[in-house]
C-alpha cells in the first residue's frame, strides 16, 4: 500500500477510517490549511506519500450551505485543486477523492442515478457552490488521468451519519441533527419535535463506519474505478424521523413539519450496481440499527 496521507483526519469519516487504516498519516486543519498553497507545498516537502485519500472538505447541511456559499465554494475548490496538483507534482501514485450524491443533477429522468450522469444537469440550487466545487474535482481527476495517464479516482457516497457527526441544527447533517433534537426533547420532556420542510424528500443515509470500510477495501485491493457508494435503504425524511424516534425510544412524539423552510433536493438516490459488482460481500448496517447504536452511546451524556 505504501505511505498513505489522509486529509480530513479529524472529521466524521476520517475518525472511522483510522480504525481501518491505522498506519496512514492523518491530518486536519490544525496541521495544514489546505486552502493555502504554501501549506500544501510544505506538507509534501515534509513527507513523501505513495497515496492520498482526500477527505478534507467544507461540509454541512443545506441551511449552512445557503448561509455560507463563498466558504463552500472557495474552500472546496482550493483544497481539491491544490491537493491534486501537488500530489501529482510529488509523484503520488494513487489519489482518491470523495464527492457526494448531493452534487448530482437535481432532476433526472431515471432513478437511481448512475455514475455517468454527473454532468447531465444542474445540481439543486441550494447546493450550487458545494456541488460545482466537488464536480470540478471529478473533472480535475479525469483530466489528470487523460493527460498524464495517472490512475486517480473518486467515490460518490450518499449522505452519512455517525457518532462523530456534527450534531447542531444549522451546521449539522440531517440524521445527526435529528438525534440531537430527539435527545434534547427527551431531556426537556417535550411532546413534539420540529423538522424543516414537509418531510417528503427521499434520502439514503450510510453509517460513516461503513464508508470507511469501503475506502479501506479500495485501498487494499488497489482499485482505480470511480463509483457510487450507498445503502439500498431510500426513505422519506418523515420515515427516517419515525425510524429515529423508535430507535431512540421516543415513539409517541409528534413530528411538526416547518413548511416555511426549504425541502432541499426531492430525490437523489444513487445506483449501486457498480459497488455491488466490485465489492459483492459489502453489507451496510441498517439505518434503524445505526441510529440505535448512536442513541445508546449519546444518551449516557444526557
Ligand atoms: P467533516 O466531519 O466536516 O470533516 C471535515 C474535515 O476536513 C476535518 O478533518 C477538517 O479539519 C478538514 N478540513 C476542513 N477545512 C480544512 C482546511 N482548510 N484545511 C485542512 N483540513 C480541513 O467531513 P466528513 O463528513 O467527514 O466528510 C468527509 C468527506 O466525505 C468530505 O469530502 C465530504 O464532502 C464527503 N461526504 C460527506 C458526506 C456527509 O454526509 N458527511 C456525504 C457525502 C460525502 P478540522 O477538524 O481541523 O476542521
Amino acid at each position: 500500500m505504501g505511505k498513505i496521507l489522509v486529509t480530513g483526519g479529524s472529521g466524521l469519516l476520517g475518525t472511522y477510517l483510522k480504525k481501518n487504516l491505522p498506519k496512514a498519516i492523518y491530518i486536519s486543519s490544525k496541521d495544514y490549511d489546505l486552502t493555502s498553497e504554501k501549506d500544501v507545498i510544505k506538507l509534501f516537502k515534509n513527507s513523501k506519500f505513495d497515496r492520498v485519500i482526500h477527505l478534507a472538505a467544507r461540509v454541512g447541511g443545506v441551511h449552512h450551505n445557503i448561509q455560507e456559499p463563498v466558504k463552500y465554494f472557495e474552500e472546496n475548490i482550493l483544497m481539491n485543486t491544490l491537493l491534486i496538483k501537488h500530489s501529482y507534482k510529488n509523484n503520488v501514485k494513487r489519489f482518491l477523492g470523495v464527492l457526494s450524491s448531493c452534487i448530482y443533477p437535481d432532476k433526472i429522468k431515471k432513478y437511481p442515478i448512475k455514475e455517468n450522469l454527473l454532468f447531465s444537469g444542474e445540481p439543486h440550487k441550494s447546493l450550487f457552490p458545494y456541488s460545482y466545487a466537488k464536480r470540478s474535482m471529478a473533472l480535475q481527476i479525469d483530466s489528470y488521468n487523460q493527460k498524464f495517464k495517472t490512475k486517480y479516482n473518486y467515490i460518490i457516497p450518499c449522505n452519512l451519519y455517525g457518532e462523530f457527526d456534527k450534531f447542531g441544527e444549522i451546521q449539522g447533517h440531517f440524521v445527526g441533527a435529528l438525534i440531537d433534537k430527539i435527545l434534547k426533547a427527551k431531556k426537556n420532556k417535550k411532546k413534539s419535535i420540529k423538522l424543516f420542510g414537509d418531510g417528503s424528500p427521499m434520502r439514503q443515509f450510510m453509517h460513516a463506519r461503513d464508508l470507511a470500510k469501503v475506502i479501506s477495501i479500495i485501498i487494499k485491493k488497489n482499485m482505480t474505478e470511480s463509483f457510487n457508494i450507498a445503502t439500498s435503504e431510500n426513505y422519506s425524511v418523515k420515515k427516517i424521523a419515525n425510524i429515529a424516534l423508535q430507535a431512540c425510544e421516543f415513539e409517541n412524539t409528534k413530528l411538526i413539519f416547518d413548511r416555511s423552510m426549504p425541502n432541499g433536493q426531492l430525490r437523489k438516490d444513487i445506483d449501486i450496481k457498480k459497488l455491488k459488482r466490485l465489492i459483492p460481500r459489502f453489507k451496510p448496517i441498517l439505518l434503524k440499527d445505526g441510529i440505535r447504536e448512536i442513541y445508546l452511546k449519546k444518551k449516557e451524556g444526557i
